[in-house]
């Protein structure tokens, strides 16, 4: 038994309405984004509001409080209930330090502000943004001077997202990665092999066939279906509504099918966390990913390490061959490269597993800048555009694929997007280990219960303990160091040299 302190027991039965509420408006969210009738998105938003707000006060509730600050001191607490306390107090935290004004605002800016953004963004005007970007990036700022740091404003907002990271830490993770990484493009863009443009890109496909072809991949994958469900979605995400109901969603274009199946494995990667915790921390504060950034490390596992790796691309050419036709035409090391394609790219969501960082790089660089108001929302575009020319070589001709591309600023999402980045080292931590606890990780892939083999790895050292752990405890817990970018560059080395013989 995880929970035995009395105290605890009776911040958990408490926590169980909490839950509950949050877990119905996550089944409300899941429905927004998924198949509700337009019109509804306006009452949907405004009943979400007021579960919100009910949320807040039933955490903010003084008994509620008190009972967590008195359990705080009790003694011979495990690492679940401290975890309790630390997640709850946390939460406490965020919540208590922002006025009800500045979230409604908050609140009222950033809804305003998506639409305003989907609007200039498909009428290619970033004057038309501006005005909401400057209003967000002044809100943030004055979101960070509440919630409280010490050294920098972006560590208040990086820490909701990644606990315990800082703007320091991130700039250290990122200063030791960029030449390497540039080193490695470098490389690859002098092979031999190197392409700017696949044919497999313009290949149209039948979405009925694709979309049996991700089932297909599923299923080898584990993918439990009386628990979970593939929906369609506009941009595929992955919601948690209970510990057997963790649904995912994909997407389907006219072509070029990489992208229906890297973001349906990616979301998978993402599910298989959250159905993994372990069953006891169920209706507890515990019982989610920790941060978006392990979060990230799952999915980016199961779409790169895993989706794109050769042995398992092997295995499933039949398959695809089987439901997308056209690929008879071409050779398995065509499909090979169509997935594994390295060169610049406009967009952060189509790049690849090298040039991606870079992109991350670039809106670090200029939140950052935002926040310390070293630069004007109206020079960003071109900061954003000659800093992309420097690392990549390419030089958005638009603001559509340049500056307007992401939804997160529009959303208030500021701090965000160096997760990313994270995730996808992390990744490579999880991959050493996994070489080294189990075999290598294609000799892994070779055998029919492969994929159960490295499941059951990340269940029992990460997905189990949900949110037990901080992130750098938990990276500590299983590597024995600190976070370390090494093993992910092993793996981009090992596995390029490969496919770009370089
Ligand atoms: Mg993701």
């Amino acid at each position: 038994m995880k929970f035995r302190n009395k105290l605890i027991k009776e911040i958990l039965e408490r926590y169980k309405t909490i839950d509950s509420i949050q877990r119905l408006c996550a089944l409300a969210a899941w429905d927004l984004n998924t198949y509700m009738p337009q019109k509804a998105a306006e009452d949907r938003g405004l009943i979400l509001g007021k579960a919100e707000v009910l949320i807040k006060k039933l955490i903010l509730d003084k008994d509620f409080i008190k009972l967590i600050n008195k359990a705080e001191k009790e003694k011979n607490l495990n690492d679940y209930e401290k975890a309790v306390v630390r997640v709850l107090k946390r939460r406490i935290k965020i919540l208590s330090k922002l006025p009800d004004k500045f979230i409604e605002e908050f609140n009222d800016i950033t809804n305003k502000a998506q639409i305003v953004w989907k609007r200039a963004k498909e009428n290619n005007n970033f004057k038309e943004f501006s005005p909401y970007l400057e209003k967000i990036v002044n809100l943030t700022r004055k979101q960070a001077d509440y919630l409280g740091y010490k050294e920098h404003p972006y560590d208040a907002l990086i820490d909701l997202y990644e606990e315990g990271w800082t703007t320091k830490d991130f700039e250290n993770f990122f200063e030791k990665i960029k030449d390497n990484l540039k080193k490695i493009f470098e490389d690859i863009k002098n092979s031999k092999n190197y392409i700017e443009k696949h044919p497999l890109e313009n290949e149209k496909y039948d979405k009925e066939n694709m979309e049996k072809l991700n089932y297909e991949i599923l299923k080898i994958l584990n993918f439990d279906n009386t628990r979970s469900r593939l929906d369609i979605a506009p941009h595929p995400f992955e919601e948690s509504i209970s510990l057997n109901d963790v649904r995912i969603t994909t997407w389907y274009h006219e072509k070029d099918f990489r992208r229906s199946l890297t973001a349906t494995i990616h979301e998978f990667g993402h599910s298989l966390y959250e159905l993994n915790i372990d069953p006891e921390l169920r209706f507890t504060p515990l019982q989610r990913g920790v941060s978006y950034g392990v979060h990230e490390s799952q999915s980016r596992f199961w779409e790169n390490i895993i989706g794109r790796n050769v042995v398992f691309l092997n295995r499933i050419w039949p398959i695809c061959k089987k439901y997308l036709p056209f690929l008879k035409k071409y050779k398995f090391y065509d499909f090979v490269i169509y997935l594994n394609i390295v060169r610049p790219e406009y967009i952060r969501v189509e790049s690849d597993e090298v040039t991606y960082h870079f992109h991350i790089i670039l809106r670090f660089e200029i939140e950052k800048m935002f926040l310390e108001g070293r630069l004007k929302i109206k020079e960003a575009p071109e900061f954003w555009n000659e800093n992309l020319k420097l690392y990549l070589g390419i030089k958005p001709k638009n603001y559509k694929e340049g500056i307007l591309q992401d939804i997160h600023w529009s959303m208030g999402a500021i701090g965000y997007f160096p997760t990313y980045s994270l995730g996808t080292f992390l990744s490579g931590i999880w991959l050493e280990k996994i070489n080294e606890k189990i075999g290598d990780i294609s000799k892994i892939l070779g055998k029919k219960d492969g994929i159960i083999l490295i499941q059951n790895w990340l269940k029992e050292n990460i997905h189990r303990y949900g949110s037990t752990y901080t992130p750098k405890e938990l990276i500590y817990k299983i590597y024995k160091k600190e976070f370390d970018p090494t093993p992910y560059f092993n793996y981009l080395k090992a596995k390029y040299s490969k496919i770009y013989k370089i």
